[in-house]
C-alpha cells in the first residue's frame, strides 16, 4: 500500500492523519495517433503524480494524491470516435465538489496536476478562490515543467516522440509496434498569426491531422521516456515539498 495514494490508503490509517496537500491529477480520454492507448494522458498522470508524491513523502511531506479524473476538455475532437469530452462547466462543478470536501476538512492546499493540453483551470481557480478564501489552489501541467528539446530530438504536441517515449517506458504492452505509428503531421492554419501563437482558435482536430497525432513519434525510445520521467518527477516532488512547507498567509518576499 502506497500511503500517499488515496485510492490505496484506508480509513484506519487516514482517520487520525493530518494531510497538508491534496493533489488532483486530471487527464483525458482521447485517441493518441494510431499506436497509443486512449488513456495515455491518464497513465502519464497516474505514474507522474504517484512517483512525485513518493519522493516528496519520503522527505516527510504529508501529501495525498486523489484518483485521476479520466475525462478532459475534448471539444475540438467531437468527430473522433469515442473521444470523450467533459465540458469546462462540468469540470468546474466536479472541482467545486472536491474543494468543498477539502475546505470542510481543513485541507487548505490543493494542487491540480494537469495532464492534458485542452484542460485549462486558471479561470476556475480564480472563481473558486473567491468562494473558498481559505483554500490555496494551484495548477501545474507536468508537460510544461522541462524544456522538451533537451530530452527529445523532434518533440511535438500530441502523441509525439515525448508521449510515445513515456508510454514505451511506463506501459510498453499498450503501445502498438513501430510500423503502425502514424507520422503525426500537422496542417498549420493559413493565417500567419495563428502559427505565431498570438491569436488562437480551437483546432478542428480531424482537419489538422490524419492520424490524430501532432508530432512525429519515430525517434521515441524507452530510455528517453525514462530520463524525462525521472527529471519531471524529481522537479514536481520539489514543488510538492515547497507547497507543503509554505505558509500560505506569508507567501511573498
Ligand atoms: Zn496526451
Amino acid at each position: 500500500m502506497r500511503p500517499y495514494l488515496l485510492a490505496e490508503n484506508n480509513w484506519k490509517n487516514l482517520k487520525n492523519s493530518k494531510i497538508e496537500l491534496a493533489i488532483l491529477p486530471w487527464g483525458a480520454t482521447e485517441a493518441h495517433n494510431f499506436h497509443l492507448p486512449y488513456s495515455t494522458d491518464n497513465i502519464e498522470a497516474d505514474f507522474m503524480a504517484a512517483e512525485s508524491a513518493k519522493i516528496a513523502w519520503n522527505k516527510g511531506a504529508k501529501v495525498i494524491v486523489l484518483p485521476t479524473i479520466p475525462f478532459g476538455v475534448n471539444t475540438g475532437q467531437s468527430d473522433i470516435y469515442l473521444d470523450i469530452n467533459m465540458s469546462p462547466s462540468t469540470q468546474f462543478a466536479v472541482l467545486k465538489d472536491i474543494i468543498e470536501v477539502l475546505n470542510r476538512q481543513e485541507i487548505y492546499k490543493l494542487l491540480l496536476f494537469n495532464s492534458h493540453g485542452g484542460n485549462e483551470f486558471k479561470s476556475m481557480i480564480r472563481e473558486l478562490g473567491l468562494i473558498y478564501p481559505k483554500m490555496f489552489i494551484s495548477v501545474t501541467s507536468w508537460f510544461k515543467t522541462l524544456d522538451r528539446n533537451k530530452y527529445f530530438d523532434d518533440p511535438g504536441d500530441h502523441a509525439d516522440e515525448m508521449e510515445t517515449s513515456l508510454l514505451l517506458y511506463l506501459k510498453p504492452e499498450l503501445v502498438l509496434s513501430k510500423e503502425k505509428w502514424g507520422e503525426g503531421k500537422e496542417k498549420k492554419n493559413k493565417i500567419q498569426g495563428y502559427s505565431e501563437g498570438w491569436v488562437w482558435s480551437e483546432r478542428k482536430w480531424s482537419q489538422i491531422s490524419e492520424d490524430t497525432g501532432v508530432g512525429n513519434p519515430a525517434l521515441a525510445t524507452k530510455e528517453k521516456g525514462k530520463r524525462y520521467f525521472k527529471d519531471v518527477t524529481k522537479k514536481m516532488a520539489g514543488l510538492f515539498c515547497d507547497i507543503c512547507d509554505a505558509d500560505i498567509d506569508n507567501l511573498y518576499e
